[in-house]
């Protein structure tokens, strides 16, 4: 019989008293095979993550699994209810943190507590990240697991020159785990795409590695991004958006959105497509209430891309 079980790892107590937990599940198969993590809501604002977690796992007939599958559905619970990108507590991004100090500030313990519990056991590792609060984002990152990557089933890739340190993954690629970063839906509209999307590229992952049987669903054209801009407002204001559709083209100048005052009606700021030929990324599709130097774009450069 598959065995499932729930084994919060505790982190630390709070001034509250209350646990700080990483909540942890674990399903082992009936048959052997390697050990697959899936993290979301290391970014707590990017909530999607958590629910593509929450419904695979609902759905998922452990029955069929070969191997053992490690899940987080929320790796930072206070930055998750906090509908923020941050621990509340000591302002840390936990995504920047790793791997983590065991004698550091709250988010350096709970990096650190993820790294030897969770991080440094797999064999696989899928991190679900999304747009947040109000951007919404569609695109898999290129990292060392390209068939992986790409299994997910997006149309578009990135293949990043450069990778920002101290992420979840810098831990797994330094021991050479094929990994996989997804960026999936987010935003203040319908998300119901976004899921189904998610629960399919999880079983498309599972299936590429033999951990669940039938073959995946074959992934749609793909176009492999190398050069990404993400455009962040100087101005704060209302961001009146006026290309709202991920994966279109859009040309060198065409606006994007603009920054306007929702107190003086004064125009801003307009942000525009930066490359001749750009693909879109990340949007907003509705009309936010916005801080300077938040992510308001992210267009990719068709020119230099892969098809
Ligand atoms: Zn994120």
């Amino acid at each position: 019989m598959p065995t499932r079980t729930y084994r919060p790892i505790h982190v630390a107590t709070l001034a509250s008293g209350m646990d700080l937990v990483l909540p942890l599940h674990e399903i082992i198969g009936d048959k052997p095979g390697p050990t697959l993590g899936i993290s979301a809501g290391i970014h707590g604002e990017e909530a999607v993550g958590v629910e593509i977690v929450y419904r695979f796992m609902q759905t998922h007939d452990p029955g069929a699994l070969r191997g053992r599958l490690l899940v987080l559905p929320v790796a930072n619970p206070f930055s998750y209810a906090a509908i923020s990108r941050h621990t509340l507590i000591d302002g840390g991004n936990l995504n920047r943190v790793f791997p983590g100090n065991r004698d550091g500030q709250l988010t350096e313990q709970l990096a650190f507590a993820m790294t030897e519990q969770f991080l440094r056991t797999l064999d696989y590792y899928v991190d679900l990240h999304a747009g947040g609060a109000y951007p919404t984002v569609d695109y898999v990152y290129i990292l060392n697991a390209e068939p992986l990557s790409r299994a997910f089933g997006s149309p578009l890739l990135y293949r990043a020159k450069e990778m920002l340190t101290g992420t979840s993954v810098t831990v797994t690629r330094e021991r050479n785990v094929p990994s996989v970063v997804v960026e999936l839906g987010g935003g203040d509209v319908e998300q119901t795409s976004y899921v189904a999307r998610g629960l399919q590229g999880l079983a498309n992952i599972l299936k590429t590695l033999g951990m669940l049987p039938g073959d995946p669903t074959p992934p749609p054209p793909q176009v492999v991004l190398q050069e990404i801009t993400t455009l962040r407002p100087h101005h704060g204001g209302l961001l009146v958006p006026e290309v709202t559709e991920l994966g279109i083209e859009v040309k060198g100048g065409q606006v994007l959105g603009r920054i306007v005052s929702p107190y003086s009606f004064e125009e801003l700021e307009v942000l525009r497509c930066p490359f001749d030929r750009g693909i879109m990324v990340l949007t907003h599709r509705t009309a936010d209430a916005v801080e300077p130097g938040i992510y308001a774009y992210m267009v990719g450069n068709l020119a230099t891309a892969e098809r």
